[in-house]
């Protein structure tokens, strides 16, 4: 049995350590009367578990006495989670990143290039490195992008993308799939987005989340224009761990964010966060969940088969959540997008890095590849006019139903992610082409 006294004691007894204050994780039976008690009291709600049904939340002292008097029978059980240490030396701060990502630059010069995408609102460069056989220029190929750490406490995110530019940097001749990926793709990385929220994280504040506007901070996955405090998926309390700011995109990081993938037009994005094993795609809000989604819930629930994760939206698997990335890519520019919360409860934020790091990364890795793979299935490409052509509408076949509606690229170029199945495509413009019936098992080819 769990003994709140003598914890709290051997809690107040780590002197000068980087948690000071008296918080716990505390677990409770998961079901929607407990999700909306912990959203409505803007309790900072900290992962799920689908296999034992558990929610988890960070609380302090104050906030764990009111729920036991409101409460008290929804409780199942609760412990700190070595919170007073931080997490691992192993994990890396954002001087670290840098250092890896300019190391993989010089050894692997031809193949790989570094940017910066834009600064954190306290100077820092956020780094992005492109993996591809002509790194340095823009070629006819489709893009990827991978990004990890929007929220500073979830250290393992950066080991999952570091150990993919690992993976592809030095496999790279070496691997036939590695190769091909690489000469067929831009691949983008950003290995840690939020700089400023995790160098607080190590030096300040353990659990810090968002990044460090006028000290309270901004929950930057809240902060995008998509949705922005449209459904009660964010907080207007500056304290709150969700909170979403004064205005959408207020932040220099989400504005980095949204400039970038308009930049590439990613055909899949994967932004890493942790934990409670799940894929999460488009949309945060209840019930948001249309026809057009269909690739996109088949891909994440590909994605989710092979890491064994559960997909779902966010507020199906969580809670409703607004102005998140993932909505505004999908939503702006057709990426299809996915959030993967890696590790579960027992691990939490700050799992130990000898026993977790390398599990962690290699269970991920067959989700990351499939995004590579699946360029290759049920899809339609390919380049055209677009002073004839600008808009592709992907129709029920002998009907006029839109399914799905897809803005061609500037340069012309076009990458839809389809279910497999039958389709009529109107190509729309100053011009007007329509196929009909056209079968899409793997990857169609259009020129015309
Ligand atoms: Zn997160």
């Amino acid at each position: 049995m769990f003994n709140w006294k003598g914890s709290l004691l051997a809690l107040a007894m780590v002197s000068g350590s980087v948690w000071s204050q008296d918080a716990f994780i505390v677990r409770f039976n998961l079901n929607e009367g407990m999700k909306t008690y912990l959203r409505a009291n803007e309790f900072d709600i900290t992962g799920v578990n689908y296999k034992t049904n558990e929610i988890e939340a960070l609380l302090t002292q104050a906030e764990l006495d009111q729920i036991q008097q409101q409460k008290s029978a929804v409780i199942k059980f609760s412990y700190p989670q070595s919170l007073s240490a931080g997490p691992d030396e192993e994990y890396k701060n954002p001087d670290e990143i840098e250092d890896f990502v300019r190391d993989i630059n010089a050894r692997y010069p031809d193949i790989t290039m570094v940017k910066s995408i834009g600064k954190t609102l306290e100077g820092r460069d956020i780094l992005a490195i492109k993996i591809s056989d002509n790194a340095a220029t823009n070629e006819d190929e489709p893009a990827i992008l991978v990004n990890a750490m929007h929220h500073a406490r979830e250290v393992m995110t950066p080991e999952i993308t570091t150990d993919m530019i690992e993976y592809l940097t030095s496999g790279y001749g070496q691997n036939e799939d590695v190769t091909k990926w690489v000469n067929g793709t831009e691949i983008w990385v950003i290995p840690m987005f939020n700089l400023d929220g995790n160098n607080k994280m190590w030096n300040d504040n353990s659990m810090w989340r968002k990044n460090t506007r006028d000290g309270h901070g901004v929950d930057i996955n809240r902060n995008y224009p998509t949705g922005w405090n449209s459904c009660n998926g964010s907080s207007a309390n500056t304290r709150a761990q969700d909170y979403r700011g004064t205005a959408p995109a207020s932040e220099p990081e989400t504005q980095a964010m949204m400039n970038f993938v308009a930049s590439i037009k990613p055909v899949f994005n994967i932004s890493y966060h942790s934990y409670s094993e799940i894929v999460i795609y488009p949309f945060g809000c209840r019930p948001n969940k249309t026809p057009t989604a269909q690739a996109v819930e088949v891909v994440g629930s590909e994605i989710a088969k092979k890491i064994q994760y559960k997909p779902g939206t966010a507020w199906e698997l969580l809670y409703n959540a607004d102005g998140g990335d993932i909505d505004w890519m999908y939503t702006t520019h057709q990426v299809i997008p996915f959030v993967i919360e890696v590790n579960s409860t027992n691990e939490g934020f700050h799992p130990s890095y000898s026993k977790w790091r390398n599990k962690t990364v290699l269970r991920n890795r067959p989700g990351w590849m499939h995004l590579f793979s699946r360029l290759e299935g049920p899809s339609l490409t390919g380049k055209i006019n677009i002073a004839d052509y600008s808009v592709i509408k992907i129709l029920k076949p002998g009907t006029n139903e839109i399914l799905q509606t897809y803005n061609i690229n500037s340069d012309g170029r076009f990458y839809v992610i389809l279910k497999a199945g039958t389709y009529d495509f109107s190509f729309e413009g100053s011009k007007l082409k329509k196929l009909s019936n056209v079968s899409v098992a793997n990857k169609v080819s259009v020129n015309f």
